[in-house]
């Protein structure tokens, strides 16, 4: 058995994948394609570079951001030990002079011995040879290597069934997976709430034409609630679209301002349809409809059923409280249609991150089906542990359930695999305490100190912390 691993892309998943390889004594060969190629976002040939914010969120103690850098230290990560050295004012976040950061980094890992970088791009994996393979690419994956992993996924059966198939987004008018049904291209977001938020009194439980459970929470409008919400939802500020990221939408994958401005009744005809959906307390169906479903996995959230849209955040929060029963309403995520390359997780995935069909090649950060730098971080940090285990033939210990990386690997190899989409750290990944805590602030607290006392626990046995 070689111990020897090749990693693909040194963003962050992949430099801090390299890094924790190399501190196990396993020789890497890191490739890195820019700038031979460069992608649409990167500007610069360094590692680990920022394409947007500066920010990696939460430092405030007990927010889940927070827990997750906090495993994240205490499993040796060296990004982030770089990123606290160039950290910037911005309050209770933790915000990083992104030159100095990428530069940093990149100096690091070129001047790790055990480290070998190749500054050209893959476009083929072995995937049963005796390398281990941890692929890092990232959102913007090239091509050639996308097709590859195409090729990779497609051996595995699937149950995908031709109306879902066809209800795929497509991208720039191609489908969204050209040869396998498991590699996505771009992210159709819709808005979740947290469940307790939602005032109950003014939304009722209902199955469209009562066919099933009523697992549904429906907030019915008025005609004049539908009117106010209508043009608030058109006078709302869109997202810049990069040329770049020009998207031609899939018909049945619309954002929702988009339907909107193609008529008044437009959206009581497509996610707004009221009809099947009587209101037991007036016995009438309403004028329009917004659909909550719950998320599978996801305790104490609901989705927004069908409101992909492309708006600036603060004007989603304003508009769509503006629907019954979501006025106070706390988002935990926000809508959004983006350029995202990501594999589907819960089909191909084991809890290490390696392929259930190749356990020799894991994939980490974006392209795993997380979102956010930090959790692309964290994977790396997780698929480089696997990886330096693999390689050198010893036993492979996921993180436990209870913690950010336990919740986080959960989420991307269970989540329902029909409509899997990357996700951030926030409680709900998170298990519920078994016992219910009502105030929101002890509830975090406890939730984090079981994680950590469960990750502390993990690290002992995984040997997380230590070199060998
Ligand atoms: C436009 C955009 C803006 C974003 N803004 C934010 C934000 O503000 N905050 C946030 O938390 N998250 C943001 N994200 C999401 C995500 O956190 C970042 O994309 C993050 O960089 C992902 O880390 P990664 O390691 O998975 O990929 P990357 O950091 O993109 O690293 C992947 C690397 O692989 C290289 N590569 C690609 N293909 C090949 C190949 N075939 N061979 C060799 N090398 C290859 C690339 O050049 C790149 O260096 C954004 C994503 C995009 C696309």
């Amino acid at each position: 058995m070689s111990a020897r691993v090749r990693i693909i892309g040194a963003g962050l998943a992949g430099s801090e994948a390299a890094w924790q390889c190399a501190r196990r004594g396993v020789e890497v060969e890191l490739f890195e394609m820019r700038p031979v190629r460069s992608t649409p976002a990167h500007q610069t040939a360094d590692f680990a570079e920022l394409v947007c914010s500066n920010s990696l969120k939460s430092d405030s103690e007990n927010t889940a951001p927070w827990l997750l850098k906090e495993e994240m230290r205490r499993a040796g990560s060296r990004l982030l030990e770089i990123a606290r050295e160039c950290a910037v004012p911005a309050g209770h976040a933790l915000a990083v002079d992104r030159v100095a950061f990428a530069a940093k980094v990149t100096e690091a890992v070129s001047r790790e011995g055990r480290i070998t970088v190749r500054r050209e791009e893959v476009t083929s994996v072995e995937e049963d040879g005796p390398e281990v393979t941890v692929i890092a690419t990232g959102p913007l994956t090239s091509e050639a290597l996308a097709e590859e992993i195409a090729r990779l996924s497609v051996s595995l059966p699937t149950e995908e069934s031709e109306a879902e198939r066809a209800s795929r987004p497509l991208l720039n008018g191609h489908d969204s997976a050209p040869s396998s049904p498991h590699l996505y291209f771009y992210d159709s977001i819709s808005p979740i709430v947290e469940a307790d938020s939602i005032d109950m009194s003014r939304v009722y439980m209902a199955a469209r034409y009562d066919k099933g459970s009523a697992d549904y929470i429906n907030c019915p409008m008025t005609a004049e609630e539908y009117g106010r919400f209508y043009d608030a939802l058109l006078a709302a500020q869109s997202v810049e679209e990069r040329d770049w990221e020009k998207l031609n939408y899939f018909e049945s994958c619309l954002p929702i301002e988009e339907i909107a401005r193609r008529g008044r009744d437009t959206l009581r005809f497509g996610p707004m349809k009221p009809v099947g959906l009587k209101d037991p307390r007036t016995g009438r169906m309403p004028y329009a409809v917004v659909q909550l479903r719950q998320e599978n996995l996801r305790a104490d959230s609901y989705n927004l059923v069908g409101f992909q849209n492309h708006l600036k955040f603060g004007e989603q929060a304003r508009v769509l409280r503006l629907i019954p029963g979501l006025e106070n309403a706390r988002f935990l995520r926000y809508g959004q249609i983006h350029r995202n390359t990501y594999i589907n997780g819960p089909a191909l995935l084991r809890e290490t991150l390696q392929m259930k069909a190749h356990p020799r090649v894991l994939f980490a950060g974006q392209i795993c089906g997380v979102e956010g730098y930090v959790e692309s971080i964290a994977t790396g940090l997780m698929a480089g542990m696997h990886a330096a285990a693999l390689a050198l033939g010893n036993e492979l210990v996921p993180p436990p359930r209870a913690s950010a990386f336990g919740s986080l690997t959960h989420y991307v190899t269970h989540a329902d695999a029909k409509n899997f989409q990357p996700a951030n750290i926030t409680f709900d990944l998170l298990p519920a305490l078994e016992k219910k805590i009502r105030d929101r602030k002890e509830r975090h607290r406890l939730q984090c100190e079981a994680a950590l006392k469960e990750f502390d626990g993990w690290m002992d046995r995984a040997g997380a912390a230590g070199t060998p």
